[in-house]
């Protein structure tokens, strides 16, 4: 079985944009920031804290413009 990932792991974990805290998500396949608004991806069980990578949590956006 794949261990979900380690709360300490967790706890040092902020979000690179505002270093706000994060927090799993309800499938455990990503990292929330309530701040931002973004959605980090967890690939291979290794967080991928890329502001690029990220996925936007705002609801009826369809981007800029
Ligand atoms: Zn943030």
């Amino acid at each position: 079985m794949a261990k979900v990932l380690d709360r300490k792991l967790l706890d040092i974990l902020v979000c690179p944009v505002c270093k706000a805290e994060i927090s799993l998500n309800r499938e455990k396949n990503g990292l929330i920031c309530d701040k931002c608004k973004l959605e980090y991806p967890i690939r291979d069980d290794i967080p991928v804290m890329l502001p690029d990578e990220a996925r936007s949590l705002e609801e009826g956006g369809e981007g800029p413009g």
